[in-house]
């Protein structure tokens, strides 16, 4: 699941990772008002608006504003929200923006430079343990870093049996050059980040910038967080933190009748039971010259409901072509999804484009013989290959 960075902040001060004093606001009125809790608390010369929504690269959209006073506060505040921010993670349509973190300005002087770091913690498939990964090119395109100069990024893998250790957590302060008390701030740092990453079940934190400030403290600057959604019964508060506004309309509504929806953006939907059968299927499409439009899989139990809100929801997508369901009747009855396809079928009616069918598994013939003397434009197959063919006629 992914989260606000104002959540994110939220969560990894609880663990003692230090963020710049910061309150969210929905309006213009609101946000002057933190502004002003935010001056009295800290007396900070400046502040930052920084739009809400689930993508980074606000600062580059337009999203992150700098505020010399009150008045410019509400200003920027009102035309962030309600904007809709283009930015290099949200493709061409963008997100809307519903609030906006008002934050204490931390780029003010003193002794020291400022710089801006970048600190990450993931794991890593590869090593099947948790990796920081962190570099002096903070703040900018990371992606781009990793591509062109990865000798740039600095990798520390944590041993699971004993985690994060002292000497791995001074590497890294040293790799990012720096020294004194900047050194020891963070590598307090990197252990209360490290504790947030695995106590909120993580399955990944980004601090891009870290901030290491004028008098040398560390700051996450902002903050992306995701939570392993299989942890969420654990963490209760965290788990009402979803933002269903900023993610996929189908996604929800799939997500309600415990489907697991995928939209992608090709032109054969599918409808498949079981996550590995959906990967084959998908492949199979691909081979027939179609394009997936979506991973869908319906469970183990599907039934007449469940597979007409995966029709419903895969009808949605203009650029379907075709369905293809591909169901293996294993506990569930060939018979039984046969009957809800038909069902699920004169419920929405008007369906103009073709479904091909392919049940497998037990009753299958019936199933067979429930869709072809159904009297619908449902084409059944029994086999993969036939399904792949009709699959092919239908997209050509
Ligand atoms: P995004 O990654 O979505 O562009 P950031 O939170 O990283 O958003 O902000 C972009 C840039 O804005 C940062 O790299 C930093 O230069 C500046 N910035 C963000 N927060 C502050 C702050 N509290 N004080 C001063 N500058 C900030
Ligand atoms: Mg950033």
């Amino acid at each position: 699941m992914n989260i606000h960075e104002y959540q994110a902040k939220e969560i990894l001060a609880r663990f003692g990772v230090k963020v710049p004093v910061g309150y969210v606001a929905d309006t213009p009125e609101e946000a002057v008002e933190v502004a002003k809790r935010i001056k009295e608390e800290t007396d900070t010369p400046a502040y930052v608006v920084k739009a809400q929504i689930h993508a980074g690269g606000r600062g580059k959209g337009g999203g992150v504003k700098l505020a010399q006073d009150f008045d410019e506060v509400k200003d920027l505040a009102g035309k962030i929200i309600g904007m809709t921010l283009v930015t290099p993670q949200t493709g061409a349509e963008g997100k809307l923006v519903n609030k906006v973190l008002i934050t204490e300005d931390s780029f003010y002087p003193g002794p020291s430079d400022i710089r801006e770091l970048y600190v990450s913690i993931l794991l890593d498939r590869n090593t099947g343990t948790n990796v920081i990964m962190a570099s002096t090119e903070g703040g900018m395109d990371i992606e781009e870093v990793a591509e062109k100069t990865p000798e740039k990024i600095i990798k520390e893998w944590i041993d699971p049996a004993v985690g994060l250790q002292g000497f791995q957590a001074r590497k890294v302060a040293y790799a990012l050059g720096l020294e004194g008390a900047a050194h020891k701030d963070m590598v307090k740092f990197l252990f209360a980040l490290y504790k947030a990453y695995e106590g909120s079940d993580a399955s990944q934190v980004e601090i891009n910038p870290a901030l290491k400030t004028a008098d040398d403290q560390i700051l996450a600057l902002d903050a992306k967080v995701n939570i392993d959604d299989n942890a969420l019964y654990r963490h209760k508060d965290i788990a009402t933190m979803r933002d269903i506004t900023e993610e996929a309309p189908e996604e929800v509504e799939a997500g309600e009748y415990g489907l697991n929806y995928v939209k992608l953006d090709g032109n054969v939907g599918c409808m498949v039971n079981g996550a590995g059968l959906a990967m084959a299927t998908m492949d199979i499409i691909k081979l027939s010259g179609g394009e997936p439009a979506n991973f869908l899989d319906v469970g183990g139990t599907a039934n007449a409901q469940t597979v007409e809100a995966g029709f419903r929801i895969i009808m949605k997508d203009p650029n379907v072509k075709a369905i293809l369901i591909n169901i293996f009747g294993g506990i569930v009855r060939c018979d039984r999804v046969a009957n809800g396809v038909v069902e699920a079928y004169k419920n929405i009616g008007d369906i103009k484009i073709p479904i091909i069918v392919r049940l497998q598994g037990t009753n299958a013939e019936e199933a067979a013989k429930i869709i072809n003397e159904s009297g619908l434009e449902v084409e059944s197959a029994i086999v993969l290959k036939d399904a792949a063919e009709k699959v092919k006629e239908a997209v050509a």
